[in-house]
């Protein structure tokens, strides 16, 4: 089976390699703040699960360094005029605050010629009318991705790790942007506490069902970091985790069950190694997305 990465998708519609750049917003999470809940997604770290982002220098700066960190991945001899990017906030709530603040500064960001596109990683409770309105304005400008982290469609899971919406929700935003001419990305997450390969592929197929079509999946082996409310739970109540080769069969009958249009920006997580706690093999890539593409490939 072939699958539609965001590598190739983005080079069919940018024209060249296209890299991300993670960026801070400077929002927090309302399901952090107290406004829906104190502790968070038992999963998230505090740091709004975007471990990798930038801290909080100004947008130009944070930009100028962040570029820094990606520009070795590109040819070196590859011309400025090549190089483009997508402005990614993905850690916290990247809708939670004021709309004339949060279009300032991602007009700003917009405006620098080399990033293609905005990717805002937010909840489906935070997009207020007046969020919308300024979405589809920025997305006037250069195309915006908004990033869901739905995770499962099982309201019992869902409760069980603090998510703090109902599906319901998720699918009148869901409709909402997508009416609007938005890009919509949705996170999905195995091997939560409670769900067999059923209920998994239970949320596949919801995804799947989507109208108007969902445009892109990103798909990860939960991970139980340090310092998470997970973490204690796991360590006093050990649940078991998928093993790579469960994970990799799962993954790929995901992306089996959704249709081939749909762009996969995520196969696999990226754990940050000092936070790890298991499972280990997650911090091995490399390894799991070659025996996922196999399993994709022999069927
Ligand atoms: S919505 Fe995101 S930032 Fe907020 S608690 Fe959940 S994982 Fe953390």
């Amino acid at each position: 089976m072939k699958i539609r990465t965001v590598s190739e998708e983005w080079k069919r519609i940018y024209g060249c390699k296209v890299m991300k750049l993670a960026l801070s917003s400077g929002c927090t999470c309302p399901n952090l703040d107290g406004t829906i809940g104190f502790g968070g997604c038992s999963f998230c770290t505090g740091s709004g699960s975007g471990e990798f982002a930038a801290g909080p220098d100004s947008i130009n700066v944070q930009i100028k360094e962040a570029k820094k960190r990606v520009d070795h991945k590109f040819p070196a001899a590859l011309p400025i005029e090549q190089r483009r990017y997508v402005a990614y906030f993905q850690a916290f709530t990247n809708t939670y605050g004021p709309a004339d603040k949060l279009e300032r500064l991602y007009d700003e960001v917009l405006s620098c010629p080399e990033v293609a596109a905005l990717s805002i990683g937010t909840r489906p409770d935070c997009i207020p009318d007046d969020i919308l309105e300024m979405l589809i304005r920025l997305n006037q400008k250069k195309p915006v991705y908004i990033e869901l982290g739905l995770q499962t469609v099982h309201e019992s899971t869902a409760e069980a790790f603090g998510r703090g919406y109902s599906l319901n929700v998720f699918e009148t935003t869901y409709s909402r942007l997508k009416n609007a001419g938005l890009t919509v990305i949705v996170h999905m997450i195995l091997g939560l506490p409670g769900e067999n390969k059923e209920d998994m592929l239970e949320t596949a197929r919801y995804l799947a069902a989507l109208s108007p079509k969902l445009d892109g999946i990103k798909i990860q082996m939960l991970q139980i970091l340090k310092g998470t409310r997970m973490a204690e739970e796991w360590t006093a109540h050990p649940f078991p985790l998928l093993t790579m080769e469960e994970y990799t069969d799962l993954a790929a009958e995901c992306l089996r069950i959704l249709p081939e249009e749909t762009v996969v920006h995520r196969m696999t997580g990226d754990p940050p190694r000092n936070l790890l706690i298991a499972p280990a093999w997650t911090t091995d890539k490399k390894r799991v997305l070659n025996m996922l593409r196999k399993k994709l490939a022999d069927g």
